[in-house]
C-alpha cells in the first residue's frame, strides 16, 4: 500500500481537472480525495504501489487538454482510513490561482451542439470544462459561479445534475447553460426593436448578411461588426461608415479548407487556427473570388481565424443551409476609431447604431473586456508563433520572469498598451488594452489594472513607466501614490522585454527597431543597437543617423513629408527628385521648414525610414492606419531579389551611426531610371539586413557577445523578421525573438518589469 499527498499549480481550475483525477482514481481503485483551494488542487490517493504511480504518472504526462501544470509536488502521507474517492468542496483561503483565458468551442460541445437530438441542439451557449468563456466573464476569484456573470441564472435540474456528476464532463463548468435556463440570443434593428428570437435570430442574422446587409454581433470578449467579405457592396459600406477606408480587415471563414482557398496555408498556421486559443492569424494571401479586394487592399497578407464561439458557428451554419458554399465574413471589431471595443449591449445600439442594419444580442454580460488576439507564423520554428496582439486566449496566463521581483506594476507605453503586474517570478501580462489616447481607453486600462491587482493579490510598492513624458500612462504613474516610481527608456523596455519573454538574463546585442520611443537624448530612438552588458545595464552602441521629422509627429501621417525632408537633408535642397507627387506648394513649406530648421524633430527611427522609402517610391504616401507605409512596402517588395543599396558606419563618439546618403542615393537613382518599385523596395529591405549585420559584427567585435536579440514594432514585418534571423545564425549568432509576448508596444510593459527587478 503506498499513501501519498499531492499538490498541483498552474491553470488547474475550470479546465475539468478535478473529474478528471477522480476518474483515474476510481479506474485505479484508490482512495481519498480532491480537492480545489485558493492554492491550487489538493489530492490526497492510496492503494497499491503500482496503482498510485501509474496514477501520478498519468496527471503528470497526460493533464485535461486546457490546464497548465506550474508545479508538481508529491509527499508520502501515513495511510488514512480507506472509504472511496470523493471531490471535496472549495475552500476559500490565502494565496492566489491563476485564472483560465477564454477556450474556443471543442469538438465535444460541437457536435452537441449539431445534433438534433442533444437537448442543446443549436444553443448557443453551449460549453464544457473544456471549453467556453472564462476569463471574460469572470468578476471575483477563486473562479465559481456566483463570481462570473452567470451568477444572474439558476441552474435548470437537468444543468444542476451534469454540474455535480464528477463524471460528466460539465462537472463543474461554471457557464453550464442549456435552452431551459440559461442566456438567449436575439435579432434587433438600431432602434432596438426585436426582430426574431432564439434559432430564428441566427436565421435572420444569416439573411441579412446574405443580402449585404452589415451586423453588429456580441461575441465572447467584445461586439464584432460583420458583412459578408465576398459582398464588394457591403464591405465598402462597412468602411465607409466605421471611417476605416484601407487598414485590413480580419475574417472569419467556415472551416480551414475555406482558408486554404484564400491563402497559402502551412499546417502550423492551420494547426494554431483551429487550437483552443483561435486568434487570428495572418496568412500569405492569394488570388479567390471568396472576397472582395477591399478586404486587405495592397497588403500580402489576410487576417483569418476561426468559429470560436457557439453563436459563430451557428451563424456559419445557418449561412450554408440557405446556400452552401464556402463562406467568409468580415469580423472587426466593434468600436468607434481607436476606442476600445464595445462590450455592452446599450452602448453597442448607441455606439453602432449608425454603422450597423442589425444587431445580433445576447443577455450573458461581458465582464472583461478581450479582443482577439493576432498572431503569425515566422517560419523559423514549428509551434512558435510571432503574437502581435496579446488577449483572448492567451490573456491572463501568468510569464516566468528570470529572475524575482517585488510587487510591482507596469504600465507600459501609449500605443498597442498593455500593462503588466508582477511579483516574484511570476508576471501577468493584460490582454490588449489598446491607444492610450483617449478617456474611454484609460478607464478600460484603470478597471483592469484595479482587477488584476485584486485577482492575483499583488499590491505594487512601485510604478515602472516610459521615459516619455507625455505619455498617459506616464501621467498616470505620476498621479499614483507608490513608494517608487521609475521610469524606463523605451527602447531598453523594448530589450529588456524580448530577453524576459526568452526566461534570460544574459547578455545580448539588442536590435530595437520601431517607429517612435523617447531617447535618453530627448530626440526620438527607433532604430537602436543597443548591448546589455548583464544585470540590466544597457549602452547604446549604435543607432540610424537622425533625420528630421517635419513638424514632429504630424509628418507621420504624411510619409511624403519625411521622404521630402529626408532627401532635402541627406542632398541638399537641389538633388529632390520630381518622383514624389505632391501639390508644389506644400513641397516649398516642407523645403523652408528643413532650410530654416523649424519644428524638426529629429529621429533615428527605422519605421519612419520605412515610411519614407515607401513614400518616395510611391507606394503610398500618405495613411490613415499606423504602419501603413511600411506595411505597404514590405507586401510591394519583390522576393528573389538580392540586390541592395549601399550604406556606410561612421563613428561617432561612442556611438556607430549608420549613414544613410549612399542609401538615398541608390534610391534616387532607381526612381530616375525607372525601375520597379518592387524592386527598388526589396533593395532596401535587404539593405536593412546588410547594415543589421554590419553592425552587429561591429559590435560582437568590441563586446564578444554572440548572442543578439531583436524586437520591436518593425519586427513584425516577417520578410526582414526571417531575413534576419536566418543571416544572424548563418554567421553562428545566437538570436532572440519574441515568443509569447508582442516585438510591438504590447511586449513593453515586461520589459519594465525586468528592468525594475534589475534596478532594485
Ligand atoms: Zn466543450
Ligand atoms: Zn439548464
Ligand atoms: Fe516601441
Amino acid at each position: 500500500m503506498k499513501s501519498v499527498r499531492i499538490h498541483i499549480n498552474g491553470i488547474v481550475q475550470g479546465v475539468g481537472f478535478r473529474p478528471y483525477v477522480y476518474r483515474l482514481a476510481v479506474e485505479r481503485g484508490l482512495s481519498g480525495w480532491v480537492e480545489n483551494t485558493s492554492q491550487g488542487v489538493i489530492i490526497e490517493a492510496q492503494g497499491r504501489e503500482p496503482e498510485v504511480d501509474s496514477f501520478l504518472e498519468a496527471l503528470r504526462k497526460n493533464p485535461p487538454p486546457q490546464s497548465l501544470i506550474e508545479k508538481f509536488s508529491v509527499e508520502d502521507i501515513p495511510p488514512q482510513p480507506a472509504s472511496g474517492f470523493r471531490i471535496a468542496e472549495s475552500r476559500q483561503g490565502q494565496g492566489t490561482t491563476l485564472i483560465s483565458p477564454d477556450i474556443a468551442l471543442c469538438p465535444d460541445c460541437r457536435n452537441e451542439m449539431l445534433n438534433p437530438n442533444d437537448r442543446r441542439y443549436g444553443y448557443p451557449f453551449i460549453n464544457c470544462t473544456n471549453c467556453g468563456p472564462r476569463f471574460s466573464i469572470i468578476r471575483q476569484t477563486p473562479y465559481d459561479r456566483p463570481a462570473t456573470t452567470m451568477a444572474d441564472f439558476t441552474m435548470c435540474p437537468d444543468c444542476e445534475g451534469e454540474y455535480h456528476d464528477p463524471l460528466n464532463r460539465r462537472f463543474h463548468a461554471q457557464p453550464i447553460a442549456c435552452p431551459a435556463c440559461g442566456p438567449k440570443v436575439w435579432l434587433c434593428r438600431p432602434g432596438g426593436v426585436v426582430i426574431a428570437e432564439g434559432a430564428a435570430a441566427v436565421h435572420g442574422a444569416a439573411r441579412a448578411l446574405r443580402d449585404g446587409q452589415i451586423l453588429a454581433l456580441k461575441g465572447i470578449g467584445g461586439f464584432h461588426l460583420a458583412c459578408n467579405a465576398a459582398d464588394l457592396e457591403a464591405v465598402a459600406k462597412l468602411r465607409q461608415r466605421k471611417r476605416r477606408p484601407h487598414k485590413p480587415l480580419a475574417l472569419m471563414v467556415d472551416s480551414v479548407d475555406t482558408a486554404r482557398r484564400l491563402c497559402r496555408l502551412v499546417p502550423e498556421e492551420a494547426a494554431i487556427m483551429d487550437s483552443p486559443q483561435a486568434p487570428i492569424v495572418l496568412v500569405l494571401k492569394q488570388a479567390s473570388d471568396l472576397i472582395s479586394e477591399l478586404i486587405a487592399p495592397g497588403n500580402r497578407y489576410l487576417g483569418l481565424m476561426l468559429p470560436y464561439s457557439p453563436l459563430h458557428r451557428l451563424l456559419f451554419e445557418a449561412l450554408a443551409r440557405d446556400d452552401p458554399r464556402p463562406w467568409a465574413l468580415v469580423m472587426t471589431s466593434g468600436n468607434i476609431s481607436d476606442l476600445p471595443i464595445i462590450i455592452d449591449n446599450h452602448q453597442a445600439m448607441d455606439k453602432l447604431g449608425f454603422i450597423a442594419d442589425c444587431f445580433l444580442l445576447h443577455d450573458r454580460p461581458i465582464e472583461n473586456r478581450n479582443d482577439d488576439s493576432i498572431v503569425f507564423w515566422s517560419g523559423q520554428e514549428p509551434g512558435h508563433f510571432q503574437i502581435m496582439r496579446h488577449s483572448r486566449g492567451y490573456a491572463p496566463n501568468p510569464l516566468t520572469l528570470p529572475l524575482e521581483t517585488p510587487p510591482c506594476l507596469a504600465v507600459g507605453g501609449q500605443m498597442k498598451n498593455t500593462f503588466c503586474l508582477a511579483q516574484g517570478q511570476r508576471a501577468y501580462l493584460s490582454q490588449h488594452i489598446g491607444e492610450m489616447e483617449s478617456f474611454e481607453a484609460m478607464s478600460f486600462f484603470e478597471e483592469m489594472v484595479e482587477k488584476y491587482q485584486r485577482w492575483f493579490k499583488i499590491e505594487p510598492q512601485a510604478v515602472v513607466h516610459d521615459l516619455h513624458p507625455d505619455y498617459l500612462t506616464t501621467r498616470w504613474a505620476g498621479s499614483q501614490s507608490v513608494a517608487e516610481k521609475i521610469a524606463v527608456p523605451h527602447h531598453f523596455a523594448h530589450l529588456l522585454s524580448v530577453l524576459a519573454d526568452n526566461g534570460t538574463c544574459q547578455p545580448a546585442i539588442g536590435v530595437v527597431f520601431d517607429g517612435t520611443g523617447y531617447g535618453l537624448d530627448g530626440k526620438i530612438w527607433g532604430g537602436e543597437f543597443l548591448y546589455h552588458h548583464g544585470a540590466g545595464q544597457i549602452s547604446r552602441l549604435g543607432h540610424l543617423e537622425y533625420l528630421p521629422l517635419p513638424g514632429g509627429e504630424a509628418a507621420i501621417r504624411h510619409p511624403w513629408r519625411i521622404a521630402l525632408a529626408y532627401g532635402l537633408t541627406l542632398f541638399g535642397p537641389d538633388a529632390v527628385w520630381d518622383g514624389l507627387k505632391v501639390d508644389p506648394e506644400q513641397k516649398e513649406l516642407i523645403k523652408k521648414q528643413v532650410k530654416g530648421d523649424l519644428n524638426l524633430v529629429w529621429t533615428s527611427s527605422l519605421g519612419r525610414l520605412y515610411d519614407a522609402v515607401s513614400a518616395a517610391l510611391g507606394i503610398c504616401t500618405e495613411i490613415t492606419f499606423e504602419a501603413q507605409a511600411a506595411m505597404a512596402l514590405e507586401s510591394a517588395a519583390a522576393g528573389g531579389v538580392s540586390a541592395a543599396y549601399g550604406f556606410q558606419i561612421e563613428e561617432d563618439g561612442p556611438a556607430r551611426v549608420v549613414k544613410l546618403r549612399r542609401l538615398w542615393q541608390g534610391l534616387m537613382d532607381d526612381i530616375q531610371n525607372r525601375v520597379p518599385a518592387a524592386v527598388a523596395a526589396a533593395k532596401f529591405q535587404n539593405a536593412v539586413v546588410d547594415f543589421t549585420m554590419a553592425m552587429c559584427d561591429n559590435i560582437k567585435s568590441i563586446t564578444q557577445c554572440r548572442t543578439v536579440a531583436l524586437s520591436g514594432g518593425v519586427f513584425q514585418n516577417r520578410t526582414l523578421l526571417s531575413e534576419l534571423e536566418g543571416r544572424l545564425a548563418d554567421r553562428g549568432f545566437r538570436v532572440l525573438v519574441h515568443r509569447q509576448v508582442p516585438a510591438n508596444d504590447g511586449g513593453l510593459s515586461l520589459g519594465q518589469v525586468l528592468y525594475y527587478a534589475f534596478k532594485r
